[in-house]
C-alpha cells in the first residue's frame, strides 16, 4: 500500500499500569538491547521519551522481508514520571498517547491503578495492548533471552505451560470486568474489537519482540489518519515536568506532538493563573555522550519537529502547569492562543459555585481523570482545582455548613504546612490519596457509615 508516509510522525506510546510491575524495567529493555546489540541510531534517548526506531524494532522481531510494508518512522515510548499517569495523557486533541501498553504482573494480577489506567483509555478511546509481565517468575520458568513469546513458551514444560495459562486467563477475566474482550496476542484477528494481551518478561526480554510487532501493526491500522501533521507548522507539546535545573532555573519538560519549536520563539505556557508567554530561551536534548558533569547533562538544539521529548529553558516559567499545553504563536495570534489555552484549562478546573466536595489535584490530566470519575458516581462538585491543599482550601471548606460537602478530596496533592495546621481545628473530611478508586471508595464509605 502506498502512502505519502512524508509528513507522518512518529507514534507516541504511553506505558501505564500498577507501580512496580514493570514500566520502567519494560522501557529499560527496549532500550538497553538496541544500546547493547551496537545498533547506532536505532534508540534515541529523548527528555521523557525513548524513540525506536523501525529498522531496530524489525531487526528485532527478526522480520526484516516486512521492512516496507511499515508507514511509521518507527515508536516515541513516553517514560512516565513516577506517580504521574495521568499527566502524560492530555494533549489538545484529547489524549495525547496515541497508543498505550497497560502493564499487569502475571502473578498479582489486576490492581487498581490498573483499573484506572484502563477506564482512561476507554474514556479517551485509545487503542492498547496488554502486556502480562514477569513471565520469568512462574516458577520453573526456563528463560530464553529476548525470543518471541510462542518460542519460550513451546520450551516450556506442561505444568509451566498450564501455570502460565491459568494466570493469563486471570487477566482475561479481569479485563472482561472492565468492559473489554481481550484474548493472548496470537489468537487476535481484530484488534479493533479484542484486546491483545502479551506474556512478557521486562528482564529477560521475551515476549518483546512480540510487543513491538503488534503496537507496530496498531499504529499502521488505526493511526494512519491522526499521524499526519505539519512538520513546519507552529509547535505544539504537552508539558510533562515542570523541573529545576541547576543554572538554569524552572525548565518545562514536554513531547512536542506537533509541528517545530525554535528557540527564540514565543511560546505560551498553562500555568496555574494566566498562561504565560515567555520565548524559548534554549532547546535541549539528553547529551548523547552521556557526560557525568552536570553543565554537560544537556545538548543545545536550534529547533525540534515532533514528536520529540525535549526541555524548554526560558524566563518565568515558575508556575507551569504539568498536563497543560504548550503553544509556539507570532504575534498575530498570540491573543487567540493566551485565549485558547486558558478555555483548555478553565474546561477541566471546575468554580461552579453550586454545593459538592471540593477537588484539588497534581496535575491537569489528573484532575481530569478525578472529575470524570466522580461524575460517574454522581458525586456533586463545587470546585476543582490544580495544586496542593492550601490554607485557603481548608478555610473555605469549613466554611460550608451540610457536612456531606464540606469534604476536601486530594489526588496526589501535599498538604501546605500552614493549612495542617488550620485543619487541625477545622469543621471538615478530608481525604488523600493517589489512587483515584482509593478516594472514590473512602468517600462513598464514610458517606454510608455518616447516614447510618
Ligand atoms: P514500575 O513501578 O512499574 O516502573 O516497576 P519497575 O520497572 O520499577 O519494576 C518493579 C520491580 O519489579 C523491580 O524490582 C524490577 O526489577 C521488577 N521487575 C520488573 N519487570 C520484571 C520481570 O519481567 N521479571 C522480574 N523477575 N522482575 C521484574
Ligand atoms: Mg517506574
Amino acid at each position: 500500500h502506498i502512502t505519502d508516509n512524508e509528513n507522518l510522525r512518529t507514534p507516541i506510546v504511553c506505558v501505564m499500569g500498577h507501580v512496580d510491575h514493570g514500566k520502567t524495567t519494560l522501557l529499560d529493555r527496549i532500550r538497553g538491547s538496541s544500546v547493547a546489540a551496537g545498533e547506532a541510531g536505532a534508540i534515541t534517548q529523548h527528555i521523557g521519551a525513548t524513540e525506536v526506531t523501525i529498522d531496530s524494532i524489525i531487526e528485532h522481531s527478526g522480520a526484516s522481508g516486512m521492512k516496507n510494508n511499515f508507514i511509521v518512522p518507527g515508536l516515541l515510548f513516553i517514560d512516565t514520571p513516577g506517580h504521574h499517569a495521568f499527566t502524560s495523557l492530555r494533549s489538545r486533541g484529547g489524549a495525547l498517547a496515541d497508543l498505550a501498553v497497560v502493564i499487569v504482573d502475571i502473578n498479582e494480577g489486576f490492581m487498581p491503578q490498573t483499573k484506572e489506567s484502563l477506564q482512561i483509555l476507554k474514556r479517551f478511546k485509545t487503542p492498547f495492548v496488554v502486556v502480562a509481565n514477569k513471565i520469568d517468575r512462574i516458577h520453573g520458568w526456563q528463560p530464553h533471552e529476548s525470543a518471541s513469546f510462542l518460542e519460550t513458551y513451546n520450551k516450556q514444560s506442561e505444568r509451566v505451560r498450564a501455570d502460565l495459562d491459568n494466570k493469563f486467563y486471570e487477566i482475561v477475566g479481569e479485563l472482561y470486568n472492565s468492559g473489554f474482550n481481550s484474548e493472548r496476542y496470537d489468537r487476535v484477528s481484530d484488534f479493533q474489537r479484542n484486546i491483545g494481551i502479551i506474556p512478557i518478561s521486562a528482564v529477560t526480554g521475551e515476549g518483546i519482540p512480540d510487543l513491538l510487532m503488534v503496537l507496530l501493526g496498531l499504529a499502521q491500522k488505526f493511526l494512519e489518519s491522526n499521524l499526519h501533521y505539519n512538520a513546519s507548522g507552529p509547535g505544539e507539546g504537552t508539558i510533562l515536568e515542570v523541573k529545576e535545573e541547576k543554572g538554569l532555573g524552572t525548565t518545562i519538560d514536554i513531547i512536542l506532538y506537533d509541528g517545530t519549536l525554535k528557540k527564540g520563539d514565543t511560546i505560551v505556557v498553562g500555568s496555574l493563573g494566566e498562561p504565560i508567554q515567555t520565548k524559548v530561551r534554549a532547546l535541549l536534548k539528553p547529551n548523547p555522550m552521556g557526560e557525568i558533569s552536570a553543565e554537560e547533562k544537556f545538548q543545545n538544539v536550534e529547533s525540534v519537529t515532533a514528536a520529540i521529548g525535549v526541555k524548554i529553558s526560558a524566563p518565568n516559567l515558575d508556575g507551569a502547569l504539568s498536563g497543560a499545553t504548550v503553544r509556539a504563536a507570532n504575534p498575530e495570534n498570540l491573543d487567540t492562543i493566551v485565549k485558547e489555552v486558558q478555555e483548555e484549562l478553565d474546561e477541566v478546573q471546575i468554580s461552579t459555585g453550586t454545593t459538592g466536595v471540593t477537588l484539588k489535584a497534581d496535575t491537569i490530566g489528573s484532575l481530569e481523570a478525578l472529575v470524570n470519575e466522580l461524575q460517574k458516581e454522581d458525586i456533586p462538585i463545587r470546585k476543582a482545582e490544580v495544586g496542593d491543599i492550601s490554607q485557603r482550601d481548608i478555610i473555605e471548606v469549613s466554611a460550608i455548613e451540610d457536612p456531606f460537602n464540606a469534604v476536601l478530596i486530594g489526588f496526589n496533592v501535599k498538604m501546605l504546612p500552614d493549612a495542617k495546621e488550620k485543619a487541625k481545628g477545622g469543621d471538615l473530611k478530608i481525604f488523600q490519596n493517589d489512587v483515584i478508586y482509593r478516594l472514590i471508595d473512602d468517600y462513598k464509605d464514610w458517606v454510608k457509615e455518616k447516614k447510618e
